[in-house]
């Protein structure tokens, strides 16, 4: 079946490609080892160079390449450019830093001298979505590539433009033949990706279906893997939280590409004292997202990815309202077409309802009344992710009570959650394991070799 890129502003297809064929698949795996030969063996400096000019180049094109995620996603532009802005910076920090994070890291023994050495492993694997079709690449590749190691993307059937792009850039960065590569194919061909002998390892940004099955493969074959899957942030609010900033910042951290971001606030968990106060003014914060053409520079929200992520959302919504929540603000789709959704608030959301209990992957705050402060972070902890989360107080000593009470991955006292490449990133519980970014991103991937020395 052909790749399809729709264009979810009007439904209208954009462009079709034919999946690579089997005999191309080989070739890059045959291509992607014979790289891994002489990419391990050269220096941080050499590596870090070309990572320096495809930073250059993301900046020098970002206003055509937010345009290509916008025609196929439906990203606003504006939102777009800031994505290119920051797979450059990646890029660039992992050039700065990787030699320092992989240097040789000495050890104290009883008989003599020892360290471990952080070396190269081979072709790493990256099955990604398309709800930042760059910046999960660039979150991946930088770091991977710069520790050596070389890698396939097997992107998201529904952004072929943007993957294909991306490997342009790298080709024309000057990076060596093999060493990153795009593979246009079906999910239904990853498997036999993970079962070659040439991958040795595999990371996955996704659904929990699809992270599953992942690791599955990943088990069955004794290679690590790393998975960052969904997530239901809480957004704790407290009684002493400035509530006007509170509520402005959790329209922002709700509505963040349209709703479709895995760290996105999505249960806004609020202590009775404030809660009416944080409805209303939370509602008149989300009214200013108004869904419009992502394509211009004014509009704060464009469409849903596609038609069927809409569709599923609204089943979402329903089932919600069926079970007792109530729609303060929007509900629906919007629109006559597109995959425009209304943003939305629901209120008295309980535990069991889809919207308390699912990744609501859209423009949708579910919003939940607590007693006090033990029972919002008991509310937080009530959950299947634990991906990043926030709190919201005029005390920083119960900012960091909170904060290290709530079980995620990451949790930010008084600022929305946000990825940044100083920062480790990924959860625990159903959002996955394994940590992208910062140092510890590095070292995914990675041999952590003893070496022992008389
Ligand atoms: P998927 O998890 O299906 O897609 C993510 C990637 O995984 C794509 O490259 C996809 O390829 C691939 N994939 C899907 N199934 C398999 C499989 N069985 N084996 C190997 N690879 C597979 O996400 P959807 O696009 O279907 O989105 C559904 C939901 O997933 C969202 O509503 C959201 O809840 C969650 N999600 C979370 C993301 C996050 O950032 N944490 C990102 C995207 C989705 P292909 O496109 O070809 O199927």
């Amino acid at each position: 079946m052909a790749i399809q890129s729709v264009n979810p502003t009007n439904n209208q297809i954009e462009a079709e490609f034919e999946p690579h064929s089997s005999a191309y698949v080989e070739s890059a795996l045959e291509r992607t080892e014979q790289a891994f030969k002489s990419w391990s063996a050269e220096s941080f400096a050499y590596r870090g160079k070309l990572f320096i000019q495809l930073a250059s180049q993301l900046r020098s094109q970002k206003e055509d390449l937010a345009r290509l995620m916008t025609l196929e996603m439906g990203k606003t532009i504006n939102e777009g450019i800031a994505e290119i802005e920051k797979c450059a910076w990646v890029c660039e920090y992992y050039a700065e830093n990787a030699e320092r994070f992989l240097k040789d890291e000495p050890l104290t023994t009883d008989s003599g001298k020892a360290f471990i050495s952080y070396e190269p492993i081979g072709c790493v694997l990256a099955v990604m979505p398309w709800n930042f079709p760059f910046w999960q690449v660039f979150r991946y590749a930088a770091p991977t590539l710069m520790a050596g190691n070389t890698g396939i993307l097997k992107h998201a059937s529904n952004v072929p433009q943007c993957a294909l792009a991306i490997e342009q850039l790298f080709i024309e960065a000057g990076f060596p033949v093999g060493v990153f590569q795009n593979l246009l194919i079906e999910s239904s061909g990853v498997e036999a990706l993970i079962d070659d002998r040439r991958i040795v390892a595999v990371t996955l940004t996704g659904s929990e279906p699809a992270g599953a099955k992942v690791a599955e493969a990943a088990g069955r074959n004794i290679k690590s893997s790393l998975l960052e899957l969904g997530g239901s942030d809480p957004f704790i609010v407290l009684a002493d939280a400035d509530i006007d900033k509170t509520c402005r910042i959790a329209a922002k951290a709700r509505m963040i590409n349209c709703g479709q971001s895995c760290i996105a606030a999505k249960r806004f968990i609020v202590v009775e004292r404030v809660y009416e106060e944080f409805i209303h003014k939370f509602t008149a914060f989300m009214k200013t997202y108004i869904p419009a053409d992502p394509l211009q520079k004014s509009t704060n929200c464009g469409p849903m990815a596609s038609l069927s992520l809409a569709e599923e959302l609204q089943r979402q919504v329903s089932e919600s309202v069926k079970a007792g929540a109530h729609i303060e603000l929007g509900g629906k789709m919007a629109g006559n077409q597109g995959a425009f959704f209304e943003p939305t608030i629901l209120t008295g959301v309980k535990e069991g309802m889809p919207a308390f209990e699912e990744e609501m992957f859209g423009p949708v705050a579910s919003v939940i009344k607590a007693k006090d402060t033990d029972h919002a972070v008991a509310i937080a902890n009530n959950s299947r992710f634990g991906l990043g989360g926030s709190v919201w107080t005029a005390d920083p000593k119960m900012g960091l009570e909170v904060a290290r009470k709530v079980q995620t991955g990451a949790m930010f006292v008084n600022q929305m959650v946000a990825s940044d490449p100083r920062l480790p990133f990924g959860g625990i519980k159903k959002s996955g394991y394994g940590r992208e970014l910062s140092h510890l991103g590095i070292r995914e991937f990675v041999n952590q070799k003893t070496i022992v020395l008389p």
